[in-house]
């Protein structure tokens, strides 16, 4: 079950939302779609389920095209829209029945209600008014009626937001678990989310795709991260900053440095023949790893 995007453009009018976008997400992939805020995500993946067919491109979904078989892409996605949208008035377990219903799964129901239920973890909150349940606990609903016809893959937008840190763990969880035999392409805003369950990372800004790799990759191929040094002796800033390669140079604590390149070359030789000429003795020298968010920063400001 995979999921083929292929120079798709989106515009509402004048604007243009989605700007030829390209990428893959192959069987059993748990894909982070990131980007600011109208950058393009939610569109990208209204289309991808079918709720859009106005643009231009290609998009397939295991290989059936989105804009002709939308309903038979319907029957193998399950779609979680921003907000997650639910009828408050009704039980939890009427309305996953409801769902069924509306995939025109045959009955008896109970069963795989049940399996549901407990996949989410719902057994207490079952019988209850959607309208009754806490935001966390309407998510699980959310998710359960995602999970209802058993779809091979999942576009969930933004599942977390909004949620206590305790249900961000809890519904990142059962994510990680469901994912375990889906494909899955997820938007959110948590970057520690991404790197907690994600395989890989896309990162769109103004309807363009500026990264797509994992998420170790993308934290390489940015600009090279500043060196953190510590000598055993004192040094300055003006005799640092005469080392070959070396751009902004930083105080730290007493005799810690960061050093960061000039450009992208390696500078820990010339620091190395720094210390020996400046007779400095180096205790410690090591990458100041950047973190996604930075990274995240950097491309999309
Ligand atoms: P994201 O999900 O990354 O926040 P969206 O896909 O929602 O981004 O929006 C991308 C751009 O398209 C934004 O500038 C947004 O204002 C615009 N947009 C989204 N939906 C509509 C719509 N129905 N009509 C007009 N413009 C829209």
């Amino acid at each position: 079950m995979s999921i083929s995007v292929h120079n798709l453009t989106k515009y509402y009018g004048e604007q243009k939302a989605v700007n030829d976008i390209s990428f893959e997400v192959q069987s059993g992939e748990i894909v982070a779609f990131i980007g600011p805020n109208g950058a393009g995500k939610s569109t990208t993946m209204k289309i991808i389920t079918g709720y859009i067919a106005d643009f231009e491109g290609t998009v397939q979904v295991n290989g059936l095209d989105v804009r002709t078989q939308a309903l038979d892409v319907k029957k193998i996605i399950g779609y979680l829209p921003e907000h997650n949208p639910l009828y408050l008035e009704m039980y939890v377990r009427e309305y996953l029945e409801f769902m069924l219903r509306a995939y025109e799964i045959p009955p008896p129901f109970t069963l795989t209600i049940d399996a549901v239920i407990e996949q989410t973890g719902l057994q207490q909150e079952q019988h209850k008014k959607i309208g009754a349940l806490s935001k966390g606990y309407r998510q699980r609903v959310g998710l359960a009626a995602v999970l209802i016809h058993n779809p091979k893959v999942l576009i969930l937008d933004e599942p977390t937001t909004g949620l206590d840190p305790n249900q961000i763990i809890e519904i990142r969880n059962l994510i990680a678990e469901v994912g375990k035999e889906r494909t899955i392409l997820l938007s959110t805003h948590i970057m520690q989310e991404v790197e907690a369950i994600c395989n890989r990372v896309i990162i769109i800004n103004n309807g363009s795709i500026v990264a797509n790799d994992h998420a170790a990759g993308i934290k390489q191929s940015a600009a090279k991260p500043p060196l953190l040094v510590e000598f055993l002796e004192a040094t300055s800033l003006a005799d640092l900053q005469t080392i070959s390669g070396a751009g902004v140079v930083m105080h730290i604590s007493d005799n810690r440095w960061l050093i960061q390149a000039a450009g992208n070359d390696d500078i820990r030789k010339h620091i190395f023949n720094f210390a020996v000429q400046h007779s400095l003795t180096v205790l410690s020298m090591h990458e100041q790893e950047k973190t996604l968010e930075e990274v995240f920063q950097q491309l999309t400001k």
